[in-house]
């Protein structure tokens, strides 16, 4: 069974023999393996069940360490590196021949970023080698916010998880890529698109593709909980789905006509930052209640309400 602790030295000797090990970001908990290490990259797709079409992203201290992987770095993507980084955007770059195809599913392209969490920052910085590193659930679920819920899904299948505590985005970072020099959106993430904008100007969103090798965090029926979920308006679907044991997920109002014990709010105080912080583990707990569904309704289209709605979205398909 994976130990939880927070001894770095520890989880940085075992990354250099080739094991696994769950680490805390500042989006959700990542399984980390050795990039550059082929090997250790084929136990990330094994314990996660993940299919190998589906690339990783690789993860690095720094905008100067994240140069030596990759090539063709635009005026563009380097306002992107300045403005957000450490933070919750991906890039997705030309990589340079060294970075190994089962990283990239034979892609000629690489996703990179560097995270913002002081303990994988400081991880990062005792190796000489990135991190390529998805999020640690069995492939298809809901991300893990804290070290229990990766321990819960992968603890007889990794060694450690270095505990950093709950993450504080909680929602997969924002993928940026370049089509055609154009930049694009791949995946709603941590990061608002209109934040992007600010810096850059207009990005295309290039979302929805069912089985995109570009982007399969897309997968249609992703992030999905165990129990089927509903989205919508809540007074309609409680009509539709009488007769059955149904939880409510709101965004900041509680339904008065249901008992607290079966309801999640999202942020109370209707704010979108708590709201993005606390959807994968509501999730998780209502997983665990005495219910047949889950009802949810959407957050307000802007800022990270996009992401949190595009995650409820692909929760929704069943
Ligand atoms: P995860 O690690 O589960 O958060 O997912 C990583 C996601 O990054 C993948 O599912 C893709 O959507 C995206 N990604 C990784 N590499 C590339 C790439 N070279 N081009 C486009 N998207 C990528
Ligand atoms: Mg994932």
């Amino acid at each position: 069974m994976a130990e939880i602790g927070t001894d770095i030295t520890k989880a940085a000797q075992l990354l250099r023999d080739g094991q696994l090990v769950g680490i805390p970001t500042e989006t959700v908990y990542g399984l980390a393996a050795n990039a550059l290490d082929a090997d250790a990259i084929l136990r990330i797709f094994e314990a996660k069940g993940r299919p190998h079409f589906d690339p990783l992203i690789m993860h690095l201290p720094d905008a100067d360490a994240v140069k030596a992987h990759v090539c063709d770095i635009t005026p563009m993507a380097l306002k992107l590196m300045d403005a957000f980084w450490p933070g919750p955007l991906t890039l997705v770059l030309p990589r340079q021949s060294h970075v190994p195809d089962i990283v990239t599913s034979g892609l000629d392209t690489v996703a990179v970023r560097v995270p913002s969490h002081p303990m994988t920052q400081a991880l990062l910085r005792q190796l000489d080698f990135p991190l390529a590193a998805p999020s640690a659930n069995l492939f298809g679920h809901v991300s893990p916010t804290t070290a229990q819920h990766v321990h819960d899904q992968l603890g007889d299948r990794i060694p450690y998880i270095l505990d950093g505590g709950a993450t504080t985005v909680g929602l997969e970072s924002t993928i940026v890529g370049f089509e055609e020099g154009m930049p694009t959106i791949y995946r709603l993430g941590g990061l608002g698109v209109e934040e992007i904008e600010r810096v850059i100007g207009p990005v295309h969103l290039m979302l929805n593709q069912s089985s995109d090798p570009k982007a399969p965090g897309m997968l249609k029926s992703h992030y999905a909980p165990r129990i089927p979920l509903h989205l919508g308006n809540p007074s309609v679907l409680l009509l539709q789905l009488e007769g059955k044991r149904i939880g409510f997920l709101g965004f900041n109002l509680p339904l008065r006509a249901m008992t607290m014990e079966r309801q999640r709010i999202l942020s109370p105080k209707g704010d979108m930052k708590e709201a993005a912080h606390n959807l994968f583990a509501y999730l998780r707990e209502m997983e665990t209640m005495d219910i047949d569904v889950i009802v949810a309704e959407e957050a307000p289209g802007m800022g990270l309400g996009k992401a949190i709605n595009d995650r409820l979205r692909r929760a929704s398909v069943q």
